[in-house]
């Protein structure tokens, strides 16, 4: 008889979204007249920019043609977009990363997860506390984690460095000694990011102590300020102890499109053994490369017009960041983030819990976001606003608030 992965069973329920949609949904059914605004989910709104809606096209009908159809990608990523990649994300940033690093996927989201496959059962991984839940599952589904305790909602072999307004939202160097360090930045959720000096702090660490750091710069995009690294290849060494991921989904609105990329360096080695090779030796075996349309679209968000379409996509979103941001300070509110990611992370008032505020938004305000502890016990008393909502439904949402 076939017996089943025990650690999926480990799994505390991801009540988050769930619950949240539940709340929605009876409150909508109790009050059908009351026009609910939704600022909770982390998914954009805008459509796809023109240049990318072109390079769509254009490749859906090269599929249509023998002579330019295109059947199996090769497996790490077309040589267009990988050299478009290291040109503009790299090279110009002064990053010495080659497109032979470089490997195409569907998303962030599925490589955030996988990436811990080729490290060892054994490995002990620390986490930023509030954290992108994927990191953490992803290894409890491994059987990395240890046991769960409900109580203080940790699991037992996880190293957590918590981010809150005492520290400024800069995680400390650990204590105990991890061998992965899973590092968000600018960070989801609490929208808040560190200097380069402090990041280049972390890849020392990494590399004095042997660990890798699996860098997610899915929000890089929503940078405005000058010593903040775009890339964790800026700090000095990063090459030999850091993975990078990057999604296309934030920066040009390709949720639904599906297409990311992973950095492996080929100086980061464990003993002789490359870790590049041992990705594109995982890649090779599971996954048969990103669709020939989407890496098109993905190379058109390198183009002149593609820069400048999505820049203005950008500064659309950060434009609403800016409009919560001072709007809820106006309020009274104790503000964060905003300013290099597209999420505002907030205080509730008083001593009222992350749901307190929730509920209290949703039934007084009718405006829907996202409870801090959803994210991990130190994100108690903290709640996360998105700045991908439409201007209009951001400034009506905001004005509520104020109201309240
Ligand atoms: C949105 C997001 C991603 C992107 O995931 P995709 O699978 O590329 O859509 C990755 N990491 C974080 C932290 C995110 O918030």
């Amino acid at each position: 008889m076939f017996t089943i992965n025990e650690n999926y069973q480990k799994l505390p329920g991801s009540y988050l979204f769930s619950t949240i949609a539940k709340k929605v949904n009876d409150y909508s059914a109790k009050n059908p007249e009351k026009k609910i605004i939704r600022l909770g989910i982390g998914d954009v709104t805008q459509p796809l920019v023109p240049a990318i809606l072109e390079a769509l096209h254009k490749a859906v009908d090269e599929m249509g043609n023998a002579k330019t159809f295109h059947g199996y990608a090769p497996d790490l990523g077309y040589d267009f977009l990988r050299n478009a990649i290291v040109e503009h994300d790299y090279r110009i940033r002064g990053c010495d990363i080659t497109a032979d690093e470089i490997f195409v996927s569907d998303g962030a989201k599925s490589d955030s997860a996988n990436i811990q496959e080729i490290f060892g059962s054994n490995n002990r991984i620390a986490v930023c506390d509030p954290v992108y839940p994927v990191y953490v599952d992803s290894n409890v589904m491994a059987g990395r984690t240890g046991t769960y305790d409900a109580g203080t909602e940790r699991w037992s072999d996880v190293i957590y460095m918590p981010c809150t307004m005492e520290n400024d939202f800069v995680p400390e160097l650990p204590k105990e000694r991890p061998d992965m360090i899973y590092l968000c930045l600018p960070n989801n959720p609490t929208g808040t990011t560190i200097t380069k000096p402090q990041l280049q702090a972390w890849v020392d660490y990494a590399n004095q102590v042997g660990a890798v750091i699996i860098y997610d710069a899915a929000y890089e995009a929503y940078i405005s300020e000058e010593n903040v690294p775009h890339s964790i290849y800026e700090c000095e060494g990063a090459k030999t102890c850091a993975i990078e991921l990057k999604s296309f989904s934030k920066n040009a609105g390709f949720t639904g499109v599906r297409l990311g990329y992973t950095v492996v360096p080929k100086e980061l080695k464990c003993g002789d053994v490359s870790l590049n090779g041992m990705w594109a030796r995982r890649h090779g075996t599971k996954f048969n490369g990103a669709p020939y349309i989407q890496q098109r679209a993905g190379e058109a968000v390198y183009s002149a017009e593609g820069r400048a379409q999505l820049k203005e996509q950008i500064g659309y979103y950060m434009r609403n960041a800016a409009a919560i941001k001072k709007g809820l300070q106006e309020a009274g509110y104790t503000v964060f983030g905003g300013v290099n990611a597209p999420y505002i992370w907030l205080k509730t008032p008083g001593k009222m819990t992350s749901w307190e505020f929730f509920d209290d938004l949703l039934e007084r305000a009718n405006v829907v976001g996202t409870p801090g502890s959803g994210f991990g016990p130190s994100g108690e008393g903290y709640f996360r606003l998105t700045a991908f909502g439409s201007h209009e439904n951001t400034i009506a949402a905001l004005k509520r608030i104020q109201s309240l």
